[in-house]
């Protein structure tokens, strides 16, 4: 059961221009039901580019990305923002929460969006922070929250809906490395907990070596790293 399938995904930025960037050159990568993967690559190397091609948010110039089974490429603009809301889950290294709400209203909030009662979704935003330790911060604002905390709270509003696939760029990446590794474990045990598929970038070797399995970009592939 492959969640997510990327096959011969190219990339290339500024393409036929002087100052194009190729980025990925065949790219492939199938992530099965329930597994987490690690990608691990120098700055620049183009993992932000591969996760947010796999995550609908960019279009690949070849190649084809599959997410439960189905061929994205070639979908309309408004189907893939269909599949995105409810298949998959970003977390990037900053937050990106929304000041004016609360940490409860930001974990509901797209949970409204996708069409869930008021009641259910306030049941399900209180849950999900209360499981990752900040259930006793849900009606704080994100700045009257400490970096990890913004962190969890954002990891829940990615789990919000339910998605098959949780795609992470550095999401831990800001905090410091003691808060660092207790936030990524929390990360790691939502998404076991739930049977998430994972694809995590991440810089940090011994995090990385917590997944399932560890790729490495290079060349603009994916390899074993
Ligand atoms: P990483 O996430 O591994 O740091 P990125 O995917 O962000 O790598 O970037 C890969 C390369 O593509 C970098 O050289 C970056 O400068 C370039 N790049 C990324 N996005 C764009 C863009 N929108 N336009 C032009 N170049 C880009
Ligand atoms: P990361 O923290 O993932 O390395 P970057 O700083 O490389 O992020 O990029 C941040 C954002 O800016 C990304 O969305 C990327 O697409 C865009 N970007 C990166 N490099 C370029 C570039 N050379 N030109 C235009 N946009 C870029």
């Amino acid at each position: 059961d492959v969640v997510l399938e990327l096959q011969g995904v190219e990339k290339t930025y500024n393409r036929g221009r002087p100052n194009a960037v190729e980025v990925l050159s065949g790219a492939d990568l199938a992530v099965r039901a329930g597994e987490m993967v690690a990608l691990v690559a120098p700055s620049g190397a183009g993992k932000s580019t591969l996760l947010h091609i796999a995550g609908l948010l960019d279009v690949a110039d070849a190649g084809s990305v599959r997410i439960g089974g189905r061929e994205m490429v070639g979908l309309s603009d408004r189907r893939r923002t269909a599949v995105r809301r409810r298949e998959v889950g970003f977390v990037y290294q900053f937050h990106h929460l929304l000041p004016e709400f609360s940490a409860l209203e930001n974990v509901m909030l797209p949970q409204l969006a996708n069409g869930t009662g008021r009641a259910n979704a306030m049941t399900r935003a209180g849950d999900l922070l209360s499981r990752v330790g900040v259930g006793a911060r849900a009606d704080h604002r994100p700045a009257a929250m400490s970096g990890g905390e913004q962190q969890r709270v954002a990891f829940c509003r990615a789990l919000a809906n339910e998605p098959r696939l949780l795609l992470a760029d550095e999401p831990t990446g800001n905090l410091d490395p003691a808060t660092s590794d207790r936030v990524f474990e929390t990360l790691i045990e939502l998404a076991r907990d739930t049977g998430l598929s994972a694809v995590i970038a991440t810089h940090n070797m011994a995090l990385a070596a917590r997944m399932d399995r560890v790729l490495r970009l290079e060349n603009g592939g994916l390899v074993a790293a």
